[in-house]
């Protein structure tokens, strides 16, 4: 049995047919004994579209008043794989970073995690349930919600693999690892079985959109082992580790 982290990104998630086939990779990989804390990133376009509504009424809103419209996003997103994980038949339940002890700064629109207290998270996995987890949002002293900076949900799943010690971090996304170029301009782009941190860390700060810049300083701090697959195909994908 392992402690598993897994994160989907918003394309994994985008709609129904896309939600229960993620379903079924957290549902295949608990019926292995396995236990399961999953983090989901808003669906699809979501956050996007929460940000266009927020300017129809206040191009100057307040961040304060931005992050609790965004964390929306991602509080759908676990609301509607647990009821179709719900559906299938296993336990299971979704939880808000407040309820997840997600402690954070106070910058909002760019919260820097402080601590992952994860009493809950615990608490549920002894309960043998599967346990859901909204990405990108945080609390802060004040009991304020906080999101982590676009992209920040694998940052969330890379705190709660440290905090959980879990055994691995998976990270889906839509594609299936890290090639030495990109693979829909180079078709003959080679994929990495592994790339060292500081490499990662590079590609991100450079703009490369597989991972949040601040979940690879985050895993490097922390030894934990990233491991990027896709949520569409069975390929292997690419490990990020110390090389
Ligand atoms: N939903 C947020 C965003 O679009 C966070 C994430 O996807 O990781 O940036
Ligand atoms: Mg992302």
């Amino acid at each position: 049995m392992a402690r598993i982290v897994q994160k989907f990104g918003g394309s994994s998630v985008a709609n129904a047919e896309r939600i229960f086939r993620v379903a079924k990779i957290i549902t295949d990989a608990y019926a292995k004994g396995n236990e399961l804390c999953v983090v989901l990133s808003a669906q699809g376009d979501t956050t996007d579209d929460l940000i266009a509504k927020a300017e129809e009424i206040n191009p100057n809103a307040s961040k304060r008043e931005m992050d609790m419209l965004l964390a929306c996003g991602e509080q759908m997103s676990i609301a509607l794989m647990a009821m179709a994980i719900e559906k299938l038949g296993y336990p299971v339940v979704s939880l808000c970073g407040w309820q997840v002890g997600m402690n954070t700064s106070s910058t909002h629109s760019f919260a820097r995690i402080k601590k992952v207290t994860c009493e809950r998270v615990r608490e549920e996995l002894d309960k043998k349930r599967i346990v859901l987890v909204a990405g990108f949002q945080g609390i802060d002293k004040y009991g304020d919600v906080t999101t982590l900076g676009r992209g920040g949900s694998d940052t969330t799943a890379v705190a709660l693999a440290a905090a959980l010690e879990s055994d691995c971090c998976e990270i889906y996304t839509d594609v299936d690892g890290i090639y030495t170029a990109d693979p829909r301009l180079i078709p003959d782009a080679a994929k990495l079985d592994a790339i060292d941190y500081r490499d990662m860390l590079a590609l991100a700060e450079a703009g490369s959109q597989v991972l949040h810049a601040k979940s690879v300083e985050l895993a490097m701090a922390n030894s934990v082992v990233i491991h990027l697959l896709s949520s569409f195909t069975d390929a292997p994908g690419s490990q990020v580790r110390a090389l």
